[in-house]
């Protein structure tokens, strides 16, 4: 019998958001200033040209205003900088040499350079693979259970590199990926029913419809929970409760950084789990200034992982806009929560209103089953200004009758300006119409990059 308790890591996970782990913290953020300021060329550069020393950061305000934010765009300057040889880079960055990586995962990359998250064995067991057990032992998996890997196992950080990190868990994995393809995810299920599905919400939905065209109730697929990640569809009601009920369990939602939901009856934002792996920071998405971390705050997320070799980037952002909350849990679970409310790249102003894809996500939603939950943002210019309206093409449902539509159009154009603050003009797509992905989904038909 496996030891019960309520946290992976009973040190740490307790005391988490609290005076005594930002004494923790404070003390592990200037190791890594002076450990970078050593062995990392750029940053000995960058300190240097700023006049930054690490041994006068003596508060988490003296590091904010000191060391600049690393982003994508800074990173694809080095990029070009060091001639196209990313390794080069990232020997550059990094206070270890890449001869000491161990894996080298990337984002998708599905615009220019791939965010490269380079990884040494510490990286992957110490922090990473750390915190996603953390998240994975408050969602109930024990070392019983059986994982089957639906995420990308190319590239992704969510897909090899969780896997590998959560062997210490002791729980079966069963690697599949999406490269697989529906019905082999399908036939690995049936063979090895896998207790636990880790992947994304869209494949996870995607999987209910191939279930149900074989005749097959996806409540027989026997998971036991459902571990989503990859983009933000757990997070919104409406996607959870019909993933929840379409497989019969309940379903977690991790990710943008170390964050894991709780088994709330609401969703109540994911636990920020790793305060003494990585000090987390919000800034205005435009200005870049800090914004304070109390309830209901919105920013940009930056990370720094404080324990890290490969991963030990100062304020790195992953472009992704964070709603944060403070206060206690009603799950009575530690450490402070954030839902994510988009992505910096994907945001729309529509006449001064922003719009996240999420947003539009959370709407379309709710009206299932009279539509069938699929969607695409029209954008005729490039984002993040669009001229009103903004163009939405959702497809009907299965069994909504046509002549109806205009019923359903004018009802769902209130519930845009009610709940989002804008009208769309909705253009009708037919059930099964716009492509479905095993990966992330598509949100975004950008007519302008084809004229
Ligand atoms: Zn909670």
């Amino acid at each position: 019998m496996e030891e019960e308790r309520p946290y992976w890591n009973m040190e740490m996970e307790p005391i988490l958001n609290t005076p005594q782990m930002r004494e923790i913290q404070l003390a592990k953020l200037r190791k890594l200033l002076q450990r970078l300021y050593d062995s990392a060329p750029f940053y000995t550069r960058q300190f240097d040209e700023l006049g930054v020393r690490p041994e006068k950061i003596k508060s988490f305000e003296d590091f904010s205003r000191a060391v600049p934010l690393f982003d994508k765009e800074r990173l694809r300057a080095m990029v070009v900088e060091f001639g196209g040889d990313i390794l080069k880079v990232i020997d550059q960055i990094i206070p270890v040499s890449v001869d000491d990586l161990m894996i080298m995962a990337t984002t998708t990359g599905t615009t220019g350079v791939p965010t490269p998250y380079p990884m040494t064995q510490r990286d992957m067991e110490e922090v990473w693979g750390e915190a996603m057990v953390r998240g994975a032992w408050r969602a109930g998996v024990r070392s019983r259970d059986r994982v089957l890997f639906c995420f990308a196992l190319s590239m992704v950080i969510a897909g090899i590199p969780t896997m590998m990190g959560m062997r210490k868990l002791g729980a079966m994995a069963i690697p599949v990926g999406a490269e697989a393809g529906t019905d082999r995810i399908l036939l690995m299920q049936t063979l090895f029913r896998g207790t636990v599905y880790s992947g994304t919400p869209s494949l996870a939905e995607y999987l209910i419809e191939k279930c149900r065209e074989q005749g097959r109730d996806p409540k027989d697929l026997g998971f036991r929970l459902l571990m989503c990640g990859g983009e933000p569809g757990a997070g919104i009601p409406e996607v959870r409760e019909r993933l929840e009920s379409a497989y019969g369990c309940r379903v977690f939602d991790a990710g943008a950084g170390f964050g894991f939901s709780c088994d709330h009856e609401e969703y109540q934002g994911m636990h920020w789990t790793a305060d003494d792996l990585a000090y987390y920071e919000l800034v205005d998405p435009e200005t870049k200034e800090p914004v304070p971390l109390e309830d209901g705050a919105e920013g940009e997320a930056l990370f720094t992982v404080m324990e890290g070799d490969g991963m030990a980037w100062l304020r790195t952002s992953l472009g992704d806009i964070h709603q944060v909350f403070v206060s206690p849990c009603p799950c009575g679970r530690t450490g402070f929560r954030y839902k994510v409310v988009g992505r910096t790249d994907d945001m729309l102003k529509v006449k001064g209103v922003i719009v996240y894809p999420s947003m539009v996500e959370g709407v379309v939603s709710s009206f299932v089953p009279r539509v069938t939950g699929q969607f695409r943002i029209v954008l005729t210019e490039k984002p993040p200004r669009v001229v009103p309206p903004l163009k939405i093409k959702i497809e009907r449902g299965e069994e909504f009758p046509a002549e109806k539509l205009s019923e359903l159009e004018a009802e769902m154009k209130e519930a845009f300006h009610a709940r989002a603050k804008f009208t769309p003009e909705i253009i009708w797509a037919e059930p099964g119409e716009l492509q479905r992905s095993t990966y992330k989904g598509q949100v975004f038909e950008r007519l302008y990059e084809q004229q």
